[in-house]
């Protein structure tokens, strides 16, 4: 592997180096790192062009193979730490270098939540033009963390495939379509790890075969588990090319006998050449077609395809800062846009008069009204369709919003919901975000009416490079 990926980059270096660049491919440089990128990477400079270090940490002198050159900066490979931070850490994971799951595992935890707060406040600083450090600035609080941060992801998606006539599951090597086996993931709950193994064992003993992406054939493509945390349940998922499974009743005893907390053992067919994991088609094979989950006093069913926050400890921290934030007494008509399966407007619905919860995912809406049946919780109303469609249609009907809360994906809010929260004029709006850059956007244009009074990251993914963050703004008076 490594000797591949040696010749790709000898291909490139003949091939790409720019001119007139202080650095050339292949270089090994000797730099000093000063900081470290958004995607955990360390930055460096060699006579002013910019540097990222993957595996440096600010602080270090490190030397560096220069792998990938663009005209205002380029990417290069640690080949030596030689100057060491005191915040380095040894990643615990052995297959740390290979998979790329975790981006920050040399950063001791404590200064991985620094950074991330400090991602919030360069983002919120350039991209929204607020003041985070002076007498008059936004109040970033430092990210709240984890006191045990492994082990935490409920949900575990394993592509399968074959190495020297063996059945091998794990992850996929960087930037290529090979399969690293691995038996152990150390963010991954071990109720997860052991559900993984005793299929890919129960696998090669009954001789089901694994998928070959190269020809198209096989059987086993993909092996996810989600765990209840709480709960304890286990809900096997084994997506297939084709429904035929041989030994189909050998196979789910072998499962039940092994994994006794196993709720549920569900199909999914995906005969289509893709990267995609899931297919349209999802049979129960045995037991339930759910699982259930508690997220404080809150019980949810978690269905094969359903989304389901995969942190659940810090999506309880998560959702009762949204509560807080808020500031719901019980009187109080909420909005929740972007409500997914309904977490958010069930937790709100508590201190709530009602809550109106909107997603664009007929399915997850059809959870959302199952849930909240499950918890006998009758003041919500769930709608499918775009939260910038819904909710002005909303507002035609009469429905005013004291509470606006957002929980929208990467790509942050629409233009027109932003413009319907500034007609509604909703005393409050919490605005959870999984993406500080499109948070800080955002901001800005609630910024005409509303004050952004402080930011709470919460630290959802310890030792990936991501933050999430819920923020309290108030409309001015
Ligand atoms: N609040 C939920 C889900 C957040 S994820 C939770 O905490 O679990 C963001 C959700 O927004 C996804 O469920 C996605 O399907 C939904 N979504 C994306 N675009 C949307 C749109 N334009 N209108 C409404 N929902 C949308």
């Amino acid at each position: 592997m490594a000797k591949t990926a040696k010749k790709r980059r000898g291909a490139q270096a003949a091939a790409k180096q720019p001119l007139d660049l202080p650095v050339r491919l292949g270089q090994i440089v000797e730099i000093e790192i000063t900081g470290l990128s958004h995607e955990g990477a360390g930055v460096g400079r060699v006579e002013g062009y910019t540097l990222f270090v993957a595996g440096a940490l600010p602080g270090e002198r490190v030397r560096a193979r220069v792998e990938h050159l663009k005209k205002n900066f380029g990417f290069a490979g640690l080949a030596e730490v030689v100057e060491q931070s005191a915040s380095r850490a040894l990643p615990p994971c052995p297959l740390y270098d290979r998979c790329g799951g975790c981006s920050l595992q040399h950063l001791a935890y404590e200064e991985q939540l620094v950074h991330k707060q400090q991602i919030v406040k360069d983002n919120l600083r350039r991209i929204g033009g607020f003041d985070v450090e002076g007498d008059k600035a936004i109040t970033v609080h430092p990210t709240l963390g984890m006191s045990d941060p492994w082990r935490y992801r409920n949900k575990a998606q394993v592509p399968i495939g074959e190495q020297d006539g063996a059945l091998v599951g794990g992850f996929y090597a960087e930037k290529s379509h090979e399969i690293i086996d691995m038996n152990e993931c150390l963010i991954q709950h071990p109720a997860g790890d052991e559900a993984v193994n005793a299929v890919k064992a129960i696998a090669s003993e009954l001789c089901i075969r694994p998928y070959d992406e190269a020809s198209h054939s096989g059987l086993l493509r993909h092996v996810v588990v989600k765990v209840g945390a709480r709960t304890g349940e286990v809900m096997v998922v084994l997506v297939t090319t084709e429904e035929n499974i041989p030994q189909r009743d050998k196979l789910m005893e072998a499962i039940r006998t092994r994994l006794p907390g196993v709720k549920s053992i569900v199909q999914n067919i995906n005969p289509a050449r893709t990267n995609v994991i899931f297919g349209e088609k999802t049979v129960t094979l045995w037991g339930s077609d759910v699982i259930y989950d508690t997220i404080g006093p809150i019980r949810f069913a978690i269905s094969a395809r359903s989304f389901y926050q995969v942190n659940p400890a810090q999506t309880e921290v998560l959702y009762n800062k949204t509560l807080e934030y808020a500031g719901a007494t019980g009187m109080e008509t909420v909005i929740d846009a972007y409500c997914g399966i309904g977490t958010i407007s069930l937790f709100l619905a508590q201190k709530s008069r009602h809550v109106y919860g909107v997603e664009i995912v007929p399915e997850a809406i059809a959870d959302a009204n199952r849930n909240a049946e499950l918890n006998g919780i009758e003041n919500v109303t769930f709608e499918t369709g775009p939260a910038e469609v819904v909710i002005p249609a909303w507002k035609e009907q009469g429905i005013r919003a004291d509470v606006i809360v957002v929980d929208p994906p990467r790509k942050g809010c629409d233009e027109a919901l932003l413009a319907t929260i500034l007609q509604m004029k909703p005393e409050r709006v919490v605005y959870v975000s999984c993406n500080p850059s499109t948070l800080a956007r955002d901001l800005k244009v609630l910024a005409e009416l509303y004050e952004v009074k402080e930011v709470q990251p919460v630290d959802m993914f310890p030792h990936t490079g991501h933050v999430e963050c819920v923020v309290r703004i108030y409309r001015r008076e």
